[in-house]
This record gives structure tokens, sequence and C-alpha cells, in this order.
């Protein structure tokens, strides 16, 4: 519950979100519903995550949903497909998981980690330059390559009101 608190007040600095949407805030902890729970593989299913914060998040919101749970979604042909975070495009809520992180630099992660899928509740899609956190990450681990949004990604953030260097 430390982590989630810590960060969200990193993701308030970093953003400004303030700036943007003087109404966020960070949400008491809620338990992860039990449905989503996929016992075959001790997962939890992120897209039914999704939909359980969309159902708590008032019109005009956005809710990224930070949990230390294994999370996996239905990848094309692949029912249980293990990932970080997932966020629609573009959506009320998205989720991250800290679980598949590497624990050093935790935050840092996090914090890409949110970012990203809040792009894409934005609408961004994926982004194919490397250091851009749009990055998609194919099932591999290299948030420390990431620095920053880049190119196409930073022009459409700004146009939506984000406030980025
Ligand atoms: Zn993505």
């Amino acid at each position: 519950m430390q982590l989630v608190r810590l960060m969200l007040r990193l993701l308030m600095h970093k953003l400004g979100l303030r700036e943007v949407c003087p109404k966020a805030k960070i949400n008491p902890v809620i338990s992860i519903p039990k449905h989503a729970f996929f016992k075959l593989r001790n997962r939890y299913l992120a897209d039914t995550l999704i939909r359980f914060l969309k159902s708590k998040t008032p019109s005009g919101c956005v809710r990224i949903g930070l949990t230390n749970k294994d999370i996996s979604h239905t990848k094309g042909n692949i029912k249980d497909y293990e990932i970080m975070g997932l966020g629609y495009r573009p959506g009320s809520s998205c989720i991250i998981s800290n679980y598949r992180l590497d624990k050093i630099n935790l935050n840092e992660q996090l914090f890409k980690l949110a970012v990203h899928e809040r792009g894409h509740t934005q609408g961004l899609s994926h982004c194919s330059i490397k250091p851009c956190y749009m990055r998609d990450a194919e099932g591999k681990k290299h948030k420390d390559e990431e620095t920053g949004f880049y190119s196409k990604s930073m022009q459409y953030l700004k146009s939506q009101g984000w406030k980025l260097n």
C-alpha cells in the first residue's frame, strides 16, 4: 500500500497531473475482485480488472490501478499471456503490476509503465522509437532503455494538454 501511494505521488509530480487535471487524486486502496482470479495460472485477468476499475471511475476521469499481483490477458492465440500492464486505446482505466518488474529502480520502472498505459487510455498506440515510453514491451523488459515520450507520442500528448518538456 505504501508503494501505491508513493507511486501516485510520483506520477502527479512528474506529469504535473494536478495542472492538467486539478481533480487528480489518490483513491483509497480497494480489494482486488475475486472473480478476476485465474486459478489455473495463479494470475489475475487484466481485462477483468480494467472493467472493474472502469465501473468505479466517474465519467470524464481515468483511473490507474496498481497491483503487486501477477496479471495476464488473452493475446492472439495465447489465452494467458503474462504482462506488466494493460490499457485500452482509448479507455477510462488501466492496470499496472510490479510483479514482473525488476526490483532495481522499481519506482522509475513503475512510473514508465504507468505513463505507457495511461498513454494508451489517452489514445496513443505503440511507438517504434526504442527509448520512447510507448515502446511495445513484446514480452521483454527494457524499461531502463526508455527515457521519455518521443516524436508523435510527445506531440499528441501535448495536444491533449499534457505538460511535457
Ligand atoms: Zn502498450
